[in-house]
């Protein structure tokens, strides 16, 4: 498919059931569809019966890349390249003549299917292909008219100021707009589980910021680096976003040297959900978001998430929860941060990790356990040397 015009239509998604927030929703989705634009050339992008127009501005514009990005941008049900032309028969037919000879070239069955947008159009859908189907039928007599099951639909859709002729549209990101679900903050280590969790959040429209805890010398500059390039990978979906990068050495050692071991990971959990939140608190986000899934490790005991969440005095959201390690390396893989995750660099939650731990912990005794810490000293520290880092698409 070549051609100078080519435009992309983006069908809405889950966003038109929303009533009456469907404005903002909608709003929401064109400024993040424009955002994301801004890389790909000069589009003019509007929003039309339930679909969002992206058309070039010039011939600079990078129309794969566009594509690909708007692929990634959650709200979007569908996605189809298309034509317009003038709202005549012979117009259509020769843009989709031309606009579709490779799809016709390998085809040998065809139907076209047609919209009527524009309900003043003096011809009904039914009568537009017919009339089209026969044209196009004359043009390519190898190919055969199958409403049933056709190789190739062409679809023409007569809207208020242009028709539209495309091939089948592929499915977008689905999903909510980023930013209409809210503002969370979301733990970011360098592992498989944490980038798809952040990115299942997003994906149901919540605005992220990263924070993600270092130890040195414990943990290397490569494996900030590689949580980093994370974050920059989630941004083709997430738009931009702050990293925080938070010490987390000396509670480590703390941890270690006043607490029983089978506690360390305990303890040391619920030290990131103090910071995490302390962070969350600072940016006014609402939530928290972990990559834990129930029983993958001994922290993620039912018992053992109870321990962490009682010092949680927000909402800790755990997607991952019910999802087997194959299910979440699928997604890994399909979102493109797999390759990045199982780069071998340690992570601060391997440094002291206990060889008997406790599965089945008893909370007073944790806390009894921490009481032994000086915690609010201990957390203020911490915060007072976090860093930021600002990941862009
Ligand atoms: P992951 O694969 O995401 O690293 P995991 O199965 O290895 O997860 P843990 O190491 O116990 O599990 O961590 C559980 C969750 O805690 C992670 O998914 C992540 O949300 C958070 N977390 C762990 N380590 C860090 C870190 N260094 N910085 C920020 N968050 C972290
Ligand atoms: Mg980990």
């Amino acid at each position: 498919m070549m051609n100078n015009n080519e435009m992309l239509l983006l069908k809405l998604g889950e966003v038109v059931l929303k009533g009456l927030n469907r404005h903002s929703f909608e709003e929401k989705l064109v400024n993040n569809v424009r955002r994301r634009m801004r890389t790909c050339g000069k589009f003019q992008i509007t929003l039309r019966q339930s679909t969002i127009y992206v058309e070039p501005l010039n011939d600079e514009c990078d129309m794969d890349a566009a594509y690909a990005a708007c692929r990634q941008v959650f709200g979007i049900a569908a996605i189809a390249r298309a034509v317009p032309c003038a709202k005549t028969m012979e117009s259509i037919t020769k843009t989709a003549r031309t606009y579709l000879a490779d799809e016709f070239a390998t085809a040998r069955t065809f139907k076209v299917e047609s919209k009527r947008a524009d309900k003043l159009f003096p011809m009904t859908s039914i009568q537009i292909s017919q009339e089209v189907g026969g044209n196009l039928a004359d043009l390519f007599p190898h190919v055969a008219v199958d409403v049933h099951n056709p190789d190739l639909t062409v679809y023409v859709e007569i809207r208020e100021n242009s028709a539209y002729v495309h091939a089948p549209s592929v499915p977008g990101a689905g999903g909510l707009p980023v930013g209409m679900g809210g503002h969370a903050v979301s733990l970011l280590s360098g592992g498989l589980d944490s980038p798809v969790s952040s990115w299942m959040m997003a994906r149901r429209g919540v605005e992220l910021e990263m924070v993600h805890f270092v130890s040195p010398p414990y943990t290397s500059q490569q494996a900030q680096d590689k949580v980093l390039q994370l974050a920059q990978e989630l941004t083709a979906y997430c738009g931009r976003m702050l990293v925080h990068v938070v010490p987390f050495t000396e509670i480590q050692e703390e941890i270690r040297k006043n607490c029983p071991e089978e506690f360390f990971t305990l303890i040391m959990r619920r030290f990131m959900m103090r910071l995490a939140q302390a962070v969350a608190k600072k940016a006014g986000a609402k939530a928290l978001i972990t990559g834990e899934s129930l029983g993958q490790v001994a922290s993620q005991t039912m018992m053992a998430l109870a321990v962490t969440d009682d010092v949680a005095q927000m909402p800790v959201l755990r997607p991952l929860i019910g999802m087997d390690k194959v299910e979440i390396i699928r997604i890994a893989r399909e979102i493109g941060t797999y390759d990045t995750s199982i780069l071998p660099y340690e992570d601060c939650c391997t440094v002291f990790t206990p060889r008997h731990p406790a599965t089945r912990p008893n909370l007073d005794e944790v806390r009894e356990a921490e009481s032994r810490l000086d915690v609010e000293g201990l957390v203020s520290k911490a915060m007072a040397g976090e860093t930021w880092i600002r990941v862009k698409p």
